[in-house]
């Protein structure tokens, strides 16, 4: 449960927007692919596309404007991409290199403005001072920030910047001129400005809440900004929408407390991982990531949820529940039931169905202070709730000694040099998988942290 709440701790009834411009809201462009043209400046000018895996049937998760100027979209085949284009660079996705060019990034803007929020990897709002509220100052800041990005930097590293009184409409500025825009957004200029955006383009509005809208015979802009706080409430069901409204509006409201509510990751299987013995082990490490997370937020788990994406269609979705718990064990055991439902399910069928994308999804998390009020409900079998505790240190210890990056662990390769063994500790059964990057391939929603590219 919370407030709306305006960013100055007033009464949202009686606030009013902010005159002028409140924020200066930048999302990259291209971003995985414009960093590859940065590190390798032989690829500047150039289609390039970036790849979650080296495989020829996987698709693109970026794309340069060059590519972007034939044809070529997010998504596109590898093999599609190479008769558009035959000279294509196809490179295989780097996150942990992502990561540190967006800190780099963050720093140089920092330089300039503070920062409201990071939204994801390649893109942030930024807080406008009073001084700089007008188009003017504003505009200014947003070409010294372009200036600094392209000198201290790399002129590879274009952004398009929005500004406008809130995070929301700085974002949709922001969203009118790629690559490289720079777009301001008045409340003076609205709703005609935005007239012509699809609802589904702006975020907030998915499409259940489209078609809800649509019920109610908003089916453009004009009539979402014509709509009332309440009834945008009633629309969404939710607070959600109140605070939706206000944001359109160009309030600047403080965002809700959120609590974690699931941990998920999910992979595209290559051709090598996509039969089920193999796509089980992908399942695995995944979850093995998803528990490491977990105990990261020192909190438990209660429900696990698996998806399977079928080839070359179909889905298959199931969850389950348990008692509370950290222990990967316990989670994998979870996981194998899942496993085990599928491959009943499809029965004979089953080896020979391709599994095109693996996701696993940790539900009903708990901090260990909500759990000691549930304890008796929890852990009834007090043996149960020992081991529990146990494992818990056990896979803590685990998860300390994969993540610290000066850790020299080394084996020994036959030529009696040491050789880097980034994996330090996981199960034997899971030792052939190798998979690059596990758990952050798509890093959009979420800034991943370094610690998490270690293995
Ligand atoms: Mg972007």
């Amino acid at each position: 449960m919370y407030v709306l709440m305006a960013h100055n701790g007033e009464n949202i009834n009686t606030y009013r927007p902010i005159e002028g411009l409140g924020y200066l809201f930048l999302d990259f462009n291209a971003y995985f692919a414009s960093v590859e043209q940065h590190d390798r400046p032989e690829l500047r000018g150039r289609p390039v596309i970036v790849t979650p895996l080296s495989s020829e049937h996987t698709g693109a998760i970026a794309v340069s404007y060059e590519a972007k100027a034939l044809g070529i979209k997010r998504g596109t085949k590898v093999r599609d991409a190479r008769v558009i284009c035959p000279g294509i660079a196809v490179l295989p996705a780097r996150h942990d290199r992502y990561v540190e060019i967006h800190k780099i990034l963050m720093t140089e803007i920092e330089r300039h403005l503070p920062i409201a929020k990071v939204y994801s990897i390649d893109e942030a709002a930024f807080h406008l001072s009073k001084s700089e509220r007008s188009s003017a100052a504003a505009t200014l800041i947003a070409r010294q920030i372009k200036r600094g990005i392209a000198e201290n930097v790399g002129p590879a590293l274009r952004a398009s910047i929005g500004l406008a009184p809130s995070r929301l409409l700085a974002k949709l500025a922001a969203e009118r001129v790629k690559p490289d825009g720079l777009t301001v957004l008045k409340l003076s200029d609205l709703p005609g400005k935005l007239r012509d955006i699809p609802l589904t383009d702006i975020p907030g509005i998915g499409t259940g809440v489209a078609a809800r809208l649509a019920q109610s015979d908003i089916t453009d802009f004009t009539s979402l900004w014509n709509l009332e706080p309440k009834h945008a409430r009633a629309i969404w069901g939710s607070v959600a929408g109140e605070r939706f409204w206000y944001g359109l509006h160009g309030y600047d409201i403080v965002e809700a407390p959120t609590t974690k509510s699931t941990i998920g990751h999910s992979r595209v299987l290559s051709r090598d991982y996509e039969r089920p013995d193999k796509a089980r082990l992908v399942a695995r490490a995944l979850l093995l990531k998803a528990a490491s997370r977990l105990r990261h937020y020192g909190m438990h788990t209660g429900s696990l949820s698996l998806s399977l994406r079928l080839r070359p269609e179909g889905k298959w979705e199931r969850s389950k529940h348990f008692s509370q718990t950290q222990d990967s064990f316990q989670i994998l055991q979870e996981l194998d039931v899942l496993w085990d439902e599928y491959l009943s399910h499809r029965g004979r069928e089953a080896e020979k169905i391709r599994i095109g994308n693996v996701a696993i999804c940790l539900h009903r998390l708990y901090r260990p202070e909500d759990i000691a009020i549930r304890q008796q409900d929890l852990f009834a079998d007090e043996d149960r709730r020992a081991v529990d505790d146990r494992r818990g240190r056990l896979w803590r210890t685990i998860d300390l000694i994969n993540a610290d990056p000066k850790a020299k662990f080394r084996q020994l390769g036959a030529t009696g040099k040491g050789v880097p063994a980034r994996k330090h500790v996981t199960l034997a059964s899971q030792a052939s998988v190798d998979l690059n990057y596990l758990g952050a391939k798509i890093a959009f929603s979420r800034v991943p942290e370094e610690s998490e590219f270690l293995y």
